[in-house]
């Protein structure tokens, strides 16, 4: 029987941040991934300005610009009754949001995966891959057996970390219950290579037809796409042909450079998730927390999963740092600000998700008078600003229902 001071499940973002942190502090960590390499499963690729603060913050930003320095700094939405030139016009300057921070980062999951899951080996981390059969106990004295290539293990820790992403096995063998709203509408996404012609400073969003579109350039020729389209269509993107069906759909007259991405060569796989969020009541027992998607996770309409990782990274273990006793009740800030933080950010995707990704004539009218209302007072909306900046900056006026009414009644 091995004992650690942490034992982490789950090396995404999360787990191998958070192994990364408590190892360079010293801390005895044993940091557990199923996968034996990290692949493109279609996730996050853009880190908000406020997930760069916490990247910092974290001391794992070198890290992450050792893979990518990729930085956003302009934003335009194009789409259905916008003027092209117009758009290029009111272009948001990304750079101005956060002190310090260039914009967005754009930056290849799985390379980034990797990165960490480095950095947290070469920081004295243990770290084991192609884990099965993962049972987590917690209580006053948590531990953990799994097996690799058949051969058993056991490990026992002060505290077990769950960061096995959005189907958490640790969070259901905890008994701890998800919460989630309907889903909205459905969110594909591809990699593509190969299209030099889109400018690399520029991320873009909008809606069109039966889509909303986003386009997030990576560098040398690679973007991340996404598209959201309505729930009815299930299957639209799926099969061997899925990935082709994608750039077809790409094809948006009102998006200069759309013809371009469909052109695209495709660079990985092409997967769809229903558009929603979930959330815990509490990420917390005793012997064990939650940490990153597995302790619920925000719609990815507005792309804030690796900053809620990071953000989790920084509170748990400047707590875990902070104090000798690891009981439930140290933990009692990170749930309190974890609850508020999501309940924002749940807020910021639904009003994003009905203003710009529901289809047909009204939507889109109530996207152009959205608009419109936004450009003349930039406090409509002003929920949305939080995904940028951190949701704890705006006031709590900015989430009540008064000001889903002024946004989405316009
Ligand atoms: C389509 C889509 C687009 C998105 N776009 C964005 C975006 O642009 N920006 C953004 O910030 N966020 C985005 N997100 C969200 C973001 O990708 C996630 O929030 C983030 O990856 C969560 O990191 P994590 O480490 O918690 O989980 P994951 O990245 O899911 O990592 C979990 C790890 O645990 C491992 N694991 C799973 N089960 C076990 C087990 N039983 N034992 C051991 N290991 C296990 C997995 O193999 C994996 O490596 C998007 C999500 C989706 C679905």
């Amino acid at each position: 029987m091995q004992r650690y001071d942490v034992v982490i499940a789950g090396a995404g973002i999360a787990g191998s941040g958070l192994a990364t942190v408590l190892a360079r502090a010293g801390k005895q960590v044993l940091l557990l991934e199923k996968t034996r390499q990290f692949r493109d499963v279609v996730r996050g690729e853009w880190i908000a300005p406020w997930g760069v603060v916490e990247a910092h913050c974290t001391g794992l930003y070198p890290v992450l610009a050792g893979v990518s320095s990729h930085h956003l700094p302009f934003h335009v939405e194009y789409g259905e009754g916008i003027d092209p030139a117009e758009a290029d016009g009111q272009k948001l300057d990304l750079r101005s949001f956060l002190p310090g921070v260039p914009g967005p980062l754009a930056i290849g999951h799985p390379q980034a995966c990797q990165a960490l899951f480095d950095a947290a080996v070469a920081a004295g981390a243990e770290a084991v891959r192609g884990v099965e059969g993962l049972e987590v106990e917690a209580g006053p004295r948590p531990r953990v057996r799994y097996a690799v290539d058949g051969q058993p293990f056991e490990a026992e820790a002060r505290l077990v970390v769950g960061a096995d992403g959005r189907n958490s096995q640790v969070r259901k063998q905890l008994g701890v219950e998800l919460f989630e709203d309907e889903p909205h509408h459905l969110f594909a996404g591809l990699l593509i290579d190969g299209v030099p012609e889109w400018p690399e400073d520029l991320e873009s969003m909008g809606t069109e037809g039966s889509v909303q579109y986003f386009v997030f350039p990576l560098g040398g020729g690679r973007h991340r796409l996404y598209l959201s389209y309505g729930y009815e269509q299930k299957g639209r993107f799926s099969g061997e042909e899925g990935p082709q069906r994608f750039l077809e759909a790409f094809r948006l007259p009102s998006v200069p450079g759309s013809e371009a991405i469909a052109r695209g060569r495709v660079a990985g796989p092409c997967h769809s998730v229903p558009n929603q969020s979930t959330w815990t009541d509490s990420p917390v027992r005793e012997g064990a927390v939650l940490i990153g998607d597995a302790a619920g996770f925000n719609d990815p309409i507005v792309g804030q999963g690796l900053s809620i990782s990071l953000r989790d990274v920084r509170i748990v273990s400047e707590l875990l740092l902070g104090s000798d006793r690891w009981t439930p009740e140290l933990f009692a800030p990170y749930a309190e600000e974890r609850a508020e933080r999501m309940r924002r950010l749940r807020f910021a995707a639904r009003l994003d998700s009905v203003i710009h990704a529901e289809f047909g004539p009204e939507a889109r009218e109530r996207k152009l008078r959205f608009r419109e209302a936004r450009a003349k007072n930039p406090l409509i909306g002003m929920a949305l600003a939080g995904v940028m900046i951190g949701p704890e900056l705006l006031p709590a006026e900015a989430f009540t229902e008064e000001a889903w009414q002024a946004a989405v009644g316009v």
